[in-house]
């Protein structure tokens, strides 16, 4: 079982599907994890990656969907199964990374979306988070505020706001996701592979609702 997921930044899919992933025992992978691992182990690609990321650059699309897709080959995520976030972000890799699992002969089985059209909603929760300066642990004020103001349940260290979740970051990020990502949407609707999710429902509701489309139990 091998599933994208989708969702504008604050639709809460890193949330809900770790949840989902850690109840069935599927991994839950996002694009840099991969890299990261494939850096570490050295491997050609591993190194060819690394190569851009010293110079501070991106890593090509290509090579960023030829790892994903050796990842997607392996054993283990054909005995367990995963939710692969953060790739594909745009329509190129969308087809790209289509041609690369064709290849391998893989492909999805299914893309999940968590939809919203809450936008105000969506600027609350990015704007809401704040990081541990201390154990870098996260919490958003509106949605799992801390138990004293300011301060870090798991460690009292000070809550601090990163510069990506500045309002104005947060709608630039909401504007790029709209652009490149919501195509997307259309392009796995096509192809019949389309999970439709309301962000806004509460955990336990989508839950049943993944793994009953999912055949998950
Ligand atoms: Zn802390």
């Amino acid at each position: 079982m091998r599933i994208v997921l989708l969702g504008a930044p604050g639709a809460g899919k890193g949330t809900h599907c770790k949840r989902i992933a850690d109840r069935y025992g599927v991994l839950h992978l996002s694009s840099g994890d991969i890299l990261r691992r494939e850096r570490a182990a050295g491997t050609e690609l591993g190194r060819k990656a690394q190569g851009y990321m010293d110079a501070g650059a991106l890593v090509p699309d290509e090579l960023v969907g030829a790892v994903v897709a050796a990842r997607l080959a392996e054993d283990e995520i054909r005995r367990r199964g995963c939710f692969l976030d953060g790739f594909p972000r745009t329509l190129v890799q969308a087809r790209l990374f289509e041609r690369l699992l064709a290849e391998a002969g893989l492909a999805l089985d299914r893309v999940i979306l968590m939809a919203t059209d809450d936008v105000d909603r969506l600027i609350k929760r990015l704007t809401g988070r704040r990081v541990c300066g201390q154990c870098r642990a996260v919490c958003n004020l509106v949605y799992s505020p801390p138990r004293q103001p300011g301060r870090c349940d798991h460690c009292g260290g000070p809550l601090e706001q990163r510069g990506d979740d500045t309002e104005p970051t947060a709608r630039e990020r909401l504007r790029v996701y709209a652009e490149q990502t919501e195509p997307l949407v259309r392009f796995y609707e096509e192809r019949g592979l389309l999970l439709r999710l309301d962000a806004a429902r509460e955990g336990l509701e989508l839950l049943s609702e993944v793994s009953l489309a999912l055949g998950l139990s």
